[in-house]
């Protein structure tokens, strides 16, 4: 690692390049024009946000909270847990403890700085971390590793069994950092009962577990309160995805990455259900008017992505979708399978129900919200297994219309690399035009963004999708 990257935390870099981001828009139009011109550096993932008005400028202020909490815990008398995407966040903040999600740090670095996040991805190697593993926790992790961030007091993580380079990350972590780490295991099914009874009495070893590095019991009241929050985000997601349905879709492509961005970082918190009403406001006002939400505000094409995005610097990957017209309905990640998503009609069983009746009800509903994170829900076995990855493709396909479905993940992810050949050929039997996309959605050595731009348009045209 270059000793000028060492000279500052990365933690502290990213909190307050965004800290300053949160607040370029609370003075006056030509303040932040001016604003601008002054920062060359950094005016493109600013703008990037700043366009889409109060609900870009309300997940910068939710970013610039996420980081400062994961810089300052300690100062605040918080604990920090070192977790992972896919575990939900409501039961740490029921604890007040700070979540530090690594594929947040990852993707904060990659769509903020133009150096991305090389360096840090490089040094997990060089720590003695397997180079075949996930650039989505690697990308924070080496400067966790490097002692480049606030040092979290304790690892939890739900990806054993589902992700196991996930999983491995985070137990090199607790080695090489020398923290208690807890992993909570993944229910194979979602509806047997033997299972669920296991993975209820699991998550209260999680609960045991944070007792135990907190030094706090579980307040009952502040449960609920998270546990009230968390319902009414679901009811305002629901709104927004049965919107996206409609043709042309009146939801801007940026939302998806605001919905799952905002609930892997808030889930649970106000800020994040400010941040839904604010998206839905401008949604509902589009689907008044029959508007698309792409730059043109008509749309030329419906995009489903299967598994995640593409994370590269100053959102490109977004600003391409909405340049060209075409509908982003959301990835893999936008699927949490609560209660009444238009998704879950017809499988009831398989969705979450937030029950705030007493504490043993919240307790549960918590470990259901768990077990039904993405990633978690689909990728827990064979691709084409009831309740996993081709069904809820397909389910999503049933529901949003999309015109192709494409997949972009990661160098280190066997888990669908293993199998995203048969759902591609699957999709294809169905009608779908479906693309498979060699790359890094994390690092752009494997393959440049322009190299994603030229293969989605290649097959845009030859697919006959945009002509
Ligand atoms: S992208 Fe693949 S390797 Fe990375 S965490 Fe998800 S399933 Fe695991």
């Amino acid at each position: 690692m270059k000793r000028e990257t060492r000279e500052y935390p990365y933690d502290w870099i990213l909190w307050s390049i965004l800290e300053n981001a949160s607040k370029s828009r609370d003075g006056t139009a030509k303040e932040y024009e001016r604003l601008l011109g002054l920062m060359p550096h950094f005016s493109d993932i600013l703008q990037s946000m700043v366009r889409h008005g109060e609900p870009g400028i309300i997940f910068l202020k939710l970013l610039a909270e996420y980081a400062r909490n994961c810089f300052t815990a300690h100062d605040q008398g918080r604990k920090a847990a070192l977790t992972s995407f896919c575990l939900a966040t409501p039961i740490l903040y029921a604890f007040d403890v700070v979540p530090v999600s690594l594929e947040v740090m990852t993707v904060y670095g990659t769509l903020i700085l133009k150096r991305g996040t090389s360096e840090f991805l490089d040094y997990c190697c060089e720590a003695g971390f397997t180079e075949t593993s996930c650039s989505a926790q690697r990308g924070a992790l080496g400067a966790y590793l490097a002692g480049l961030a606030l040092k979290p007091d304790f690892i939890i993580c739900d990806s054993p069994g589902i992700c196991d380079t996930n999983a491995n990350s985070f137990s090199f972590a607790s080695a090489y950092l020398d923290i208690p780490f807890y992993q909570l295991s993944y229910p194979p099914t979602l509806t047997d009962e033997r299972v669920r009874t296991y993975h209820h009495a699991d998550f209260r070893n999680l609960i045991s577990f944070i007792e135990n590095h907190t030094g706090n019991t579980l307040d009952p009241d502040r449960l609920r309160e998270v546990v009230n929050e968390a319902k009414i985000q679901d009811e305002l997601a629901n709104e927004i995805i049965e919107l996206q349905r409609l043709v042309p879709s009146p939801v801007p492509g940026i939302y998806d990455l605001l919905l799952y961005g905002g609930r892997f970082m808030m889930g649970g918190r106000k800020i994040y259900t400010e941040l839904l009403e604010s998206m839905l406001k401008t949604a509902r006002n589009n689907a008044r008017t029959m508007s698309s939400g792409t730059a043109s505000s008509r749309e030329r094409a419906r995009g489903l992505f299967c598994y995640i995005d593409h994370y590269t610097t100053d959102m490109r990957f977004w600003r391409w979708m909405d340049d060209n017209d075409i509908s982003h309905l959301g990835s893999l990640l936008f699927t949490f399978w609560q209660e009444g998503a238009p998704y879950s009609k017809g499988k009831e069983d398989e969705a979450y129900r937030l029950d705030d009746s007493d504490v043993d009800a919240m307790i549960d509903s918590l470990s259901s919200q768990m077990s039904r994170m993405p990633m978690v829900k689909q990728i827990r076995g064979p691709y084409d297994a009831p309740q996993m990855w081709l069904d809820d493709v397909l389910g999503a396909v049933r529901i949003l219309k999309p015109d192709f479905v494409a997949y972009l993940g990661t160098m280190g992810c066997r888990n669908t690399w293993g199998m995203v050949k048969l759902l591609a050929r699957d999709l294809e039997r169905q009608g779908i035009p479906t693309l498979i996309l060699y790359g890094d959605s994390f690092d752009d050595r494997v393959a440049s963004w322009e190299a994603m731009v030229d293969k989605m348009s290649e097959f845009m045209k030859l697919r006959r999708i945009l002509t």
